[in-house]
């Protein structure tokens, strides 16, 4: 994919010194109830933008939103409380400020840091504003958008700011980017995807769009279930949206003109109780009974799943193949995770991951940081891989 990049911004000498940069972060980070960050890694993804910005001489205006305080001021959604994380991750002073203003910019020194309060502290903000926007615009230089996680939503501090300043991808953007581009759009093929979690609804588009691209998707989680009900299996009393049973059919039916395998679950565990430890059985297709609850792929599925990757070059994944909260139904995640991490390592296979779930789960399979890429967003990643367009990153195209 071709677009801005940070480095086209900073590589002609002075050409940011003393110029004001608009960078849109993702600030928005879990927290303890204590309030301590208790998952650093949305601020830790902002820092090499920043340093980047810092040593070309600009004056860095961070931008982010924090929960949902409802369109006006909220103190316990203030974001001030991520400053002094910042200072020590930049090891250098950070300024904090509720509102952008002329004279805040001026008494800048560059190479400065200087955050802006909860854009979410107006409505205007998530109404894509573009009075807001171009307030924010008036105030800078350059645009910069380092937050993937934030790019689904056309917002006056995400998107719309874009489209009147020159705006360039973050380095943490421009991985993103570069990744999903590389399996989604010119990928090396065989192109393999694995998709599970709970339920179908949420991911139609998805499916939709995946069977049109891929050679081969596995179908697991419990949105297998509706698809094998579909099949006409019996499902006993597992997780299944039985009134998308057209939908499930018609998924099917797209892939099979798609030329896309499809691999569903050819056996399954299953329990009488929604629960870790609960006793539980291994059993084909034709042996779900009554009461029965499938909450995991069996042990020949993943065997069929480990064979597709073999002959895979890409593999892109979201969502887990069961239960994986709860031992033992973590098994076939854990187990195909493994695998596309040692074919990875291996060099054979081109692997990214995203979306809800997905990074959890492959962190509890230990597979994590052997994948390519796992992304740090959720929703962007799933529209991005529904085939929709992001506006966070249209303004940055060329
Ligand atoms: P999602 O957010 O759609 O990716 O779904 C993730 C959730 O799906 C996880 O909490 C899993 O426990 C759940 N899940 C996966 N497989 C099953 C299953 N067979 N039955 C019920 N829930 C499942």
């Amino acid at each position: 994919m071709d677009f801005r990049r940070l480095e086209e911004a900073t590589k002609k000498k002075n050409a940011l010194k003393g110029k004001t940069a608009l960078v849109r972060v993702d600030f928005n980070v879990p927290r303890n109830k204590d309030g301590s960050i208790s998952d650093d890694t949305r601020l830790m993804a902002a820092i090499p933008t920043i340093k980047a910005l810092q040593k070309a001489g600009a004056k860095v205006v961070l931008l982010s939103h924090y929960g949902r305080p409802k369109g006006k001021p909220d103190p316990k959604m203030s974001l001030d409380f991520i400053v002094p994380a910042l200072v020590e991750a930049l090891d250098d002073e950070v300024s904090f400020s509720e509102k952008l203003s002329e004279p805040l910019i001026s008494t800048m020194e560059p190479g400065e840091v200087l955050l802006i309060e909860n854009t979410r502290f107006t409505e205007l903000e998530t109404q894509g504003d573009r009075g807001m926007a171009e307030y924010l615009a008036k105030h800078a230089d350059i645009f910069v958008m380092d937050a993937f996680s934030a790019a689904h939503r056309n917002h006056a501090s995400s998107a719309v700011v874009g489209e009147i300043l020159p705006a360039y991808a973050g380095l943490t953007m421009e991985r993103e980017l570069d990744h999903i581009s590389q399996v989604l759009d010119n990928p090396k093929s065989p192109v393999m995807g694995v998709v599970g979690g709970a339920k179908v609804s949420s991911k139609i588009d998805l499916l939709k769009n995946l069977v049109a691209k891929l050679d081969i998707l596995v179908i697991g989680g419990g949105m297998a279930n509706t698809f094998l009900f579909a099949q006409g299996h019996n499902i006993g009393s597992s997780l299944c949206e039985k009134d998308l049973k057209d939908t499930a059919l018609e998924i099917l039916k797209n892939a099979k003109k798609e030329k896309c395998k499809i691999i569903l679950p050819v056996d399954v565990v299953t329990a009488k109780e929604f629960a870790a430890n609960a006793k539980h059985k291994q059993c084909g297709l034709d042996d779900v009974k009554g009461k029965d609850m499938i909450l995991d792929c069996g042990t020949e599925t993943v065997d069929v799943i480990m064979d597709a990757m073999d002959s895979a070059k890409t593999l892109i994944w979201n969502g887990p193949l069961g239960a994986f909260e709860m031992s033992p139904f973590d098994t076939s995640t854990v187990e195909a995770a493994k695998y596309a991490a040692k074919l990875t390592k291996a060099g054979k296979l081109i692997s990214v991951a995203g979306g809800g779930d997905t990074v959890a789960a492959l962190k509890h399979a230990g597979a994590a940081d052997a994948f390519t890429f796992v992304s740090t967003a959720g929703g962007a990643f799933l529209e991005w891989m529904e085939g929709k367009t992001l506006p966070g990153v249209e303004i940055l195209r060329k």
